[in-house]
């Protein structure tokens, strides 16, 4: 083991976006060391992306807002499947995060009168999101890691990967890593282990995420013999990027509907009026003039009266109904929507509250959209499922590993709302980091790796060069299993296609196990990819088994052959395990609602 740098820490963190660097800060408060591991450089994770807002009850620009509405909307939003412990923490902490980071540093836009500003977005039934105007994740991030490094105990370890969970027993004793530029390898021994490694949209070609989201957390999760929760949920943003091909999928904040902007089909028909499902029905404008009442209203700065408009429904809602439009042949030239606010707000309004949007539009597609419409489609976006914790310390069902942030599972159930995933990674990646530090305290003794563990974990990752002759290039199967993952498990799923996609993942799997790479370790992105390529397929497979399991359409999963709700359903959660090699699924009762909370969710509150 001597030949391996190696480090002890309480805690490790895998992650140093929003919910890595909030459990770092919290673990190291609570007087723990901490290892915080990631494999970009800090203050690149993927947060920085984070557009439209964090979402939290604070009711500083509608004072008819409170925890209880947004817990409601929660709920609703994730169409009852949520854990609605997780639901009730997240919606009753997310304003004291909010002001926490607020005193920590962050400048969020403001009312008049000085307080944070709040704005509109997808399902919330109040101005909820607080904001730096397009750039929120940006603002986040700067204020977190300017905590982290001043926080004392903290190491950071930048472009390094972690590539395995050690064990000792049922429990976890640290974590192996590779750092991206010398290829070598670091042992770390911890008595906890974080993760906040983020989402899995590059199983999918056309993704609105950062190269990072390989699914890495939740494969480490599963290999160590952690549950996976939800795993059939993953979002299609409605509103991804369709032109130019180059920059398909890249994301179109939903602050832009936020802030007035409508969809409209080829003929004109602003045709989200016909996709108000039932559940929702009393909630939004049932006419054009209604909506443009309610814009009108949120612009002057006045208390909304009127109804939201429909093209602020939830966003499984609105991605469906956008692909239904180009399927029955009402789509825009290059296959989507049209999305417009240049005739709804003045170019100075557009420009001052979207400016990233702005420009991304005039500098990736030649488009002003203080003039013209986007054009837009559904983009994989965001994992619902993860890892199954427990709610209160963020805890897996391994011993020692947490989990916290998009890596997490249970809080959004069938479907995220927007801005709710900011406001998750500031709630629970601070319980987790407390989770993780109570759990270090009290482990008595140090946590022991065996050798064997580390040699047999690097040689296997070792293995692509061992290969020789004409394998298979990482990159070449990357591709095929975007491509698959987009044909047989998007947004609409049968049963034929998700078994075709079970025997297409054998094949990959088969694949990957003839991938040969060039070169040494020394920043070889070959390699990296031929590593990131087992946890793509282990999540892919993951998300394809919970889909074939889960026989109904519900929030984000759409069965083709099972187009509604089943009653049955909604009252389970699908459990992705391990046993032994194979991936196993089993339904699992969700815990009943407590009756004060289902009046919140069913009633006036
Ligand atoms: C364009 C865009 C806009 C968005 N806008 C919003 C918004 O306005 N509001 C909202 O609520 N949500 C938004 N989201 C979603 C939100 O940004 C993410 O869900 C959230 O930032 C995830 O944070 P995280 O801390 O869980 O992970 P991340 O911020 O992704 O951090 C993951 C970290 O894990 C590291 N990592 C991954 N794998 C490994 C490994 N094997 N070893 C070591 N390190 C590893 C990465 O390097 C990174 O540091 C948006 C998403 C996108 C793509």
């Amino acid at each position: 083991m001597e030949r391996y740098e190696s480090h002890s820490y309480d805690v490790v963190v895998v992650g140093a976006g929003g919910a890595g660097l909030r459990a770092a800060i919290e673990a190291a408060a609570a007087g723990c060391s901490v290892g915080l591991v990631c494999k970009s450089l800090l203050g690149k994770a993927h947060t920085v992306m984070a557009e439209g807002g964090v979402a939290a009850a604070l009711a500083t620009t509608d004072p008819r807002d409170s925890w209880k509405v947004h817990f409601r909307d929660t709920m609703r939003g994730g169409k009852l499947l949520n854990d609605w412990r997780m639901a009730k923490l997240h919606a009753q902490e997310a304003p004291a995060r909010v002001n926490e980071l607020e005193a920590w540093g962050a400048l969020f836009d403001r009312t008049p009168d000085g307080r944070i500003l709040q704005r509109n977005f997808g399902g919330h039934q109040y101005p909820r999101l607080a904001h730096v105007g397009d750039r929120t994740g940006l603002e986040m991030i700067r204020t977190l890691q300017d905590k982290t490094v001043r926080s004392p105990g903290v190491d950071v370890y930048m472009e390094t990967t972690v590539a395995k969970l050690l064990k000792d027993g049922d429990h976890i004793a640290g974590a192996l890593a590779y750092r991206r530029d010398t290829g070598r390898f670091i042992v770390f021994r911890s008595k906890a282990v974080v993760l906040a490694t983020g989402g899995i949209g590059r199983a999918y070609r056309v993704n609105s995420n950062s190269w990072e989201y390989t699914g890495d957390g939740h494969a480490l999760a599963y290999a160590a013999g952690a549950d996976l929760v939800g795993m059939e949920f993953v979002q299609f943003h409605p509103t991804g990027m369709v032109w130019p091909l180059s920059v398909r999928g890249i994301l179109i904040t939903e602050g832009v509907r936020g802030e007035g902007g409508v969809l409209k089909n080829a003929r004109g028909e602003r045709f989200m009026f016909r996709y108000i499902p039932e559940m929702f029905r009393k909630d939004f404008a049932d006419s054009e003039e209604e909506a443009d009442r309610w814009v009108a209203e949120v612009i002057a700065g006045r208390k909304a009266e009127a109804r939201r408009p429909p093209e602020l429904l939830t966003r499984d809602v609105v991605a469906r109904a956008i692909t239904q439009e180009v399927r029955e042949g009402r789509g825009s030239p290059h296959g989507g929507a049209f999305l417009d606010i240049a005739s709804k707000r003045k170019p100075e309004e557009i420009r001052k509250k979207l400016p990233s949007m702005w420009q991304q539009f005039h500098e990736l597609a030649d488009v002003d959209i203080t003039r013209q419409p986007m054009e837009v489609y559904p983009t994989t976006h965001y994992v619902m499922g993860g890892v199954l914790v427990d709610p209160e310390t963020q805890q897996a069902t391994v011993p020692g590993l947490f989990a916290a942030g998009e890596v997490g599972g249970g809080l959004h159930g069938a479907n995220r709302l927007g801005g709710n995933s900011l406001s998750d990674l500031l709630v629970f990646g601070r319980r987790a980091g407390a989770g993780a530090a109570g759990y270090a305290k009290a482990f008595a003794g140090e946590p022991r790796v065996e050798t064997a563990q580390v040699e047999g974990a690097v040689a296997e990752l070792l293995a692509p060069f061992e290969r020789t002759g004409g394998g298979e290039n990482p990159y070449a199967v990357q591709e095929a299993l975007q491509d698959m993952m987009g044909t047989y498990v998007g947004i609409a799923r049968k049963e034929d296609d998700l078994r075709t996609a079970l025997a297409e993942l054998e094949k990959l799997r088969a694949r990957l196990g003839r991938v040969v790479v060039d070169g040494n370790r020394q920043y070889n992105p070959g390699w990296n990819t031929a590593i990131d390529l087992g946890n793509l397929l282990a999540v892919s497979e993951a998300v394809t088994r919970a889909a074939l399991e889960r026989r109904e359409s519900r929030g984000a999963h759409t069965r083709v052959e099972y187009p509604d709700s089943d009653t049955h359903f909604g009252t389970v959660n699908v459990i992705v395990r391990r046993q032994g090699k194979r991936m196993t699924v089993a339904q699992e009762p969700i815990p009943p609602l407590p009756e004060e909370l289902r009046h919140v969710v069913e009633g006036e509150v």
